[in-house]
């Protein structure tokens, strides 16, 4: 009950400053009409808002993936490229000559998704933070489950991420979880310290590596892509997107922010790229994924706002997102 009214009263105080700052043109008059509006424009996605994918379907994609017998003997592998606070209005900026957006959507599949436990506008169950968001994806469940409802939460080595028990359950010779954001697994207070802990202990190849930035990372991504044999599931997130909606404001009007989407946009197209140049690639059979774990409003998120709930998945295999009912606040559906 506590955290029920927590999170209604920081609802509450985020949706007022949503409106003070559209008088006061503090947010570029960032509105949830005018953040709709640019999604519906969006001709990327084969589903709406109102159908959107929970963004736990990236673990079963994954998983299905990695354990459906290979039809032509090709090995299967996995690569999840992260671009952590990405809001959806976002890509109506893309620049389709230097975006992996573009070229995954090309001959792929895209769908909206949304973080949070549910989908808008119902209250979400968990906050629209890193943490939360990433772990709901690598786990395929919510925090009601894997018990990460915030940042700085560790998760419990009952319910461990794909990471593992694809090594584990032998669908993946070897994983890699490669970030710079010291939340993730630095010291005990973070999500995955556990969990590192665990699979340093059993000795499984399981990586779990921290650069000190996106460059960082990059280059733990194109070394791993080099080598002969390459892990089987690496997944990385860039995370200078979010870094710049904090410091000057998660806004499709503001040019930082956009300028920070379009290099990560542009970097994971070079990953794209580097993988494709594999020797082997025609040999091996790649799941390749494109998704953010929350958007961002003003400077922040983690709160219940409609720039803040949605995320987006883009794939180059089919996304079945499962049938939900749709929402309806007041009234009765037709049928
Ligand atoms: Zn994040």
């Amino acid at each position: 009950m506590k955290l029920k009214l927590e999170r209604a009263l920081v609802c509450f105080i985020s949706s007022f400053l949503m409106v003070t700052g559209s008088i006061f043109g503090t947010n570029h008059w960032d509105t949830p009409e005018k953040y709709t509006a640019r999604v519906d424009s969006l001709t990327l996605f084969s589903n709406t808002m109102e159908t959107a994918v929970p963004q736990t379907e990236v673990y079963n994609l994954i998983r299905n993936h990695l354990a459906s017998p290979s039809a032509d003997g090709r090995e299967k592998k996995v690569l999840v490229l992260g671009y952590d606070g990405t809001r959806v209005d976002t890509l109506t900026t893309i620049d389709p000559a230097n975006s992996a957006i573009t070229k995954l959507s090309e001959n792929g599949y895209g769908v909206i998704s949304y973080c949070g436990g549910v989908n808008y506008p119902r209250m979400n169950t968990q906050a629209t933070s890193t943490a939360p968001g990433w772990c709901s994806m690598l786990t395929g469940a919510w925090a009601d489950v894997h018990g990460v409802r915030r940042n700085m939460q560790p998760k419990s080595n009952d319910h461990l991420t794909l990471l593992t028990t694809a090594v584990q359950d032998g669908i993946a010779d070897s994983s890699a979880f490669y970030i710079s954001w010291k939340g993730h697994f630095s010291n005990r207070l973070m999500t995955y310290y556990p969990e590192k802990q665990y699979v340093e202990e059993k000795g499984l190849p399981v990586k779990f590596v921290q650069a000190d930035d996106d460059e960082g990372t990059l280059a733990n991504v194109k070394n791993d892509l080099a080598q002969k044999d390459c892990t089987d599931f690496i997944f990385f997130i860039m995370e200078y997107v979010d870094h710049v909606g904090h410091s000057s404001g998660f806004d499709v009007k503001n040019k930082k922010y956009v300028n920070a989407f379009h290099t990560a946009d542009e970097k994971a197209l070079d990953i794209l790229n580097t993988l494709e140049a594999r020797e082997t690639y025609e040999q091996e059979d790649w799941l390749i994924l494109i998704t953010t774990d929350h958007g961002g409003c003003n400077l922040n998120h983690g709160r219940c706002t409609i720039q803040e709930r949605y995320t987006f998945m883009f794939c180059n295999k089919p996304i079945l997102p499962p049938q939900e009912e749709p929402f309806i606040i007041f009234g009765a559906p037709n049928r």
